[in-house]
């Protein structure tokens, strides 16, 4: 393959900008001798309270872990049993639905708005049986998952809302969530973080964390991420190891006070490719205002394969997010889950057509431009 002169993403680029300050950070955890647990992990939740407005924040190991420790929390207390349903996207990323299954509970599968490729708030109705219990919106690319029809949905059946935030910090809903607070990860009663090192805040290594409204839940989930212990020697559930490390807190300290730059940046990005490709092939993403924070930037093409291997022999690296739902995933075979309508036949459809271009801060205002243009040619 020729050499990528538009790279995708090159997170040594990324986090250049942090290094001096990331250095610095690393080596107080390395000379403090406290080595699980204390300040860095503290400031890291201070900051995702202080972030999205919600009352209480857990570092955990990472997103998936966050998403498990949630249900887990929710089943503990009683709110869930096993088999309860929890109503998901059909066309998420497969940690979203590994979650729901480790903790006993059953995935729905549901419908998917062909416009955002977003849970579709107006079929939610088709999802419901007699053991829903749950919605779990995936903020997928960045795109904020969450209206009027969705919080009316959950308030007329009462159900818990577990935000799959992985892709969507610091994005910010157009209408209010469940309390009092618009941001992605605190619209429901508990969003799951990740700092997976290619998300848009990203570590170095593994890192996650759960954002609550609910004290008695973030006790629960501190609990449970701890081997069960409530406290030293006392074990109340059958717990894990969860738990933050306090040396990717670090980093994640020196990076969540730019969260609202490298949006901007993302947004920059998302505006030059939105006004400048015009391509009949291709179909852009919906350009929603200030709320969307563009985890990724994906066009779909019936011809995906073959826009992919052009671009690449442009010059221009791309990603597939994500070529095979999970409802396809060899892992998936023997588990019982419901699937609504056409959901599946969407979730394909959209595997099969889905592209993302570069928009990380590797790839400035005018890399944009060029690609772009690299893709209007494309016949
Ligand atoms: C990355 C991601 C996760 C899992 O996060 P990890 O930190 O990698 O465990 C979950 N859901 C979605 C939508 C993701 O993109």
């Amino acid at each position: 393959m020729t050499t990528q002169r538009y790279k995708f993403l090159d997170l040594a680029q990324v986090n250049a900008p942090y290094m001096d300050a990331i250095r610095e950070a690393v080596l107080r955890v390395v000379e403090s001798g406290r080595y699980v647990g204390g300040e860095e992990c503290g400031r890291l939740e201070a900051g995702l309270q202080h972030l999205t407005g919600a009352p209480c924040a857990v570092g955990v190991s990472n997103g998936l872990d966050a998403l498990r420790l949630i249900l887990r929390a929710l089943v503990e207390r009683g709110d869930m049993q096993r088999g309860d349903e929890v109503i998901v996207a059909a066309n998420t990323y497969i940690a979203s639905i590994l979650a729901i299954i480790d903790a006993g509970l059953r995935p729905v599968l549901a419908p998917v708005d062909m416009a955002t490729l977003n849970l579709d708030t107006a079929r939610l109705e088709e999802c419901v049986t007699s053991r829903t219990r749950a919605v779990m919106p995936v903020h997928l690319y960045g795109r904020v998952c969450w209206d009027e029809r969705l919080k009316e949905f959950v308030n007329r059946h009462q159900l818990f809302v577990i935000e799959d935030n992985a892709q969507a910090i610091g994005a910010c809903a157009a209408t209010d969530g469940l309390f009092d607070s618009r941001a992605a990860g605190a619209l429901g009663h508990a969003g799951a973080f990740s700092f997976y090192p290619t998300k848009n805040i990203g570590a170095m290594g593994d890192a996650g964390a759960v954002v609550t409204h609910d004290a008695d839940l973030a006790d629960r989930v501190r609990a449970l991420a701890n081997y069960g212990s409530d406290r030293r020697y006392h074990n109340i559930y059958l717990g894990a190891n969860c738990r933050l490390d306090p040396v990717q807190a670090a980093v994640l300290n020196v990076k969540l006070p730019a969260v609202e730059s490298e949006s901007a940046h993302r947004r920059a990005v998302a505006a030059v490719y939105d006004e400048l490709i015009d391509n009949e092939a291709i179909i852009k993403p919906e350009l929603t205002g200030a709320d969307m924070v563009w985890h990724q930037y994906v066009v779909r093409c019936d011809r995906r394969d073959e826009l992919q291997r052009y671009l690449a022999e442009a010059g221009v690296a791309t990603d597939i997010h994500y070529a095979v739902p999970p409802h396809r995933q060899p892992c998936m075979s023997g588990v019982d889950y419901l699937a609504i309508g056409n959901a599946l036949a969407q979730a394909e459809q959209i595997g099969d057509t889905v592209l993302s271009l570069p928009i990380s801060t590797c790839t400035s205002v005018d890399d944009a431009k060029a690609i772009a243009a690299i893709v209007n040619a494309f016949k």
